[in-house]
C-alpha cells in the first residue's frame, strides 16, 4: 500500500533545543539529524515525511503574527502534496499559534497537528519522541480536518487548548472542551466532536497586525492604568475578568473610561480568569459598566482563542457591529454559549 505523506514544519522550541552558555536555544540542522536517529519513524506503519526547518529557528516566545502567516502559507503551498501536516513548535506559545492557525486556515480539510515537547529530543528521557511519532500518525491516518494540538497522549482542538504546566509532561489542557482523541493503547478519536469544513477549498487569511491588549483584572486595579491602555491607537481589548465577567466598579470614573473607548470603536471582549466555565456579562451588577459600554462576552473562549479571533475579525475588515456579533458566535468550535444564564442584567 502506498505510504501516506506528512509535511513537518519545524519552527523551533525545546523539542530541538540544545544547551548553550546563554540557556536552551534552537540549533540549525540539529532536528534533521535527531529525527534520523528515531528508528520508529522508519517503521512500516509510519508515513513518509519531509521536514522544512525554518530559518531562524525560534523559541516560541519570539513567535508572532509573521510566523503564523509563514506557517499558514507554507501549509497552503504544500496542501495538495501531503495527507497531513505537523507543526513542531515551542510549548510556551503553542496554544496561541494553534488558535491563530485555526482561524487563518479557513476551509481546512486535512489534519494540522501542532506539537512540541518539554524535554529536547536528544535527552535520554524525553517526551519529544512520543509526541512526534503520535502526531505524525494522527496527521497521516485520521480524518481530523482541524488544527489540533497533540501533547502527552491527548489531542486537543487547537483553539480550545491552553498551556497549564511549565514543568510537567502533561503540559496542556482544554478545560471547557472534550479531547478530540486520546492516545493510549489505541488512538481513540472522539469523532462526534470533529468539525468538517463547510468550505471545500482551503483559504488562508493573512492576519494584519493590530494594536490589541489583554488585561487581567485584579483587586484594587487603578482606573488610570486601564485608561492608559484603552487610549488610541488601541483597537481591541480582551479583559480577563473575575468569575462570570465581573470587574471592580467602585471607582465611578471607570464607566467613563470604558464608554469613551467603546465610543471610539474599541472592541471589548470579556473572558474569565477561571480555568473552567464562562464569562457572560450582565449577571452581576459588577459587570453592568461593561454591558453599557457595549462590551461583548467571550463565554468559554480561552484568552488565546479570543486573541486569534480578534485578529481574524479585524483582518476581515468587518464593520464594528459585525465584529462584536461574531465574537459571540461560534466560528471554529472555539466557544460554547451556555444554554441558560443565571439572570441577565436588565431583565
Ligand atoms: N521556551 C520554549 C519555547 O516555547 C519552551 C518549550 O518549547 O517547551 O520555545
Amino acid at each position: 500500500m502506498k505510504k501516506k505523506k506528512v509535511y513537518i514544519i519545524y519552527t523551533g522550541g525545546t523539542i530541538g533545543m540544545v544547551r548553550t552558555p546563554k540557556g536552551y536555544a534552537p540549533y540549525k540542522g540539529y532536528m534533521y539529524r535527531e529525527l534520523e536517529a528515531v528508528s520508529e519513524l522508519n517503521a512500516d506503519n509510519m508515513p513518509e515525511y519531509i521536514i522544512n526547518e525554518y530559518d531562524p529557528l525560534l523559541d516560541s516566545s519570539n513567535i508572532s503574527q509573521q510566523e503564523w502567516i509563514k506557517v499558514a502559507k507554507d501549509i497552503e503551498k504544500n496542501y495538495h502534496l501531503y495527507d497531513g501536516f505537523v507543526v513542531l513548535h515551542g510549548t510556551d506559545t503553542m496554544a496561541y499559534t494553534a488558535s491563530a492557525l485555526s482561524f487563518m486556515l479557513e476551509g481546512l480539510g486535512k489534519p494540522v497537528v501542532v506539537t512540541g515537547s518539554q524535554i529536547p529530543l536528544w535527552e535520554v528521557r524525553n517526551d519529544a519522541r512520543e509526541n512526534i511519532i503520535t502526531a505524525l500518525q494522527i496527521a497521516a491516518g485520521y480524518d481530523i480536518p482541524e488544527v489540533s494540538l497533540y501533547f502527552n497522549g491527548k489531542l486537543f482542538r487547537g483553539c480550545r487548548s491552553i498551556k497549564t504546566s511549565s514543568d510537567t509532561l502533561d503540559a496542556f489542557q482544554s478545560p471547557n472542551f472534550p479531547l478530540l482523541a486520546r492516545a493510549g493503547v489505541n488512538i481513540e478519536v472522539n469523532y462526534n466532536m470533529i468539525i468538517h469544513p463547510s468550505l471545500k477549498k482551503l483559504n488562508v487569511l493573512e492576519f494584519g497586525n493590530f494594536p490589541i491588549a489583554i488585561v487581567k483584572i485584579f483587586p484594587g486595579m487603578q482606573t488610570d492604568v486601564l485608561k492608559n491602555i484603552l487610549k488610541p491607537p488601541l483597537k481591541g481589548i480582551i479583559i480577563e475578568a473575575f468569575g462570570v465577567g465581573n470587574i471592580p466598579t467602585r471607582d465611578e470614573n471607570l464607566e467613563k473610561v470604558f464608554r469613551e473607548a467603546a465610543d471610539r470603536g474599541v472592541v471589548i471582549i470579556v473572558c474569565t480568569q477561571c480555568l473552567e466555565g464562562d464569562a457572560h456579562i450582565g449577571v452581576y451588577e459588577t459587570s453592568r459598566i461593561l454591558v453599557e459600554a457595549g462590551a461583548v462576552s467571550g463565554y468559554d473562549m480561552t484568552t488565546e482563542a479570543a486573541l486569534a479571533k480578534l485578529y481574524y475579525l479585524f483582518s476581515k475588515n468587518y464593520e464594528l457591529e459585525d465584529i462584536k456579533r461574531l465574537v459571540e458566535e461560534n466560528l471554529r468550535g472555539e466557544l460554547t454559549k451556555p444554554l441558560y444564564t443565571r439572570g441577565v442584567y436588565g431583565v
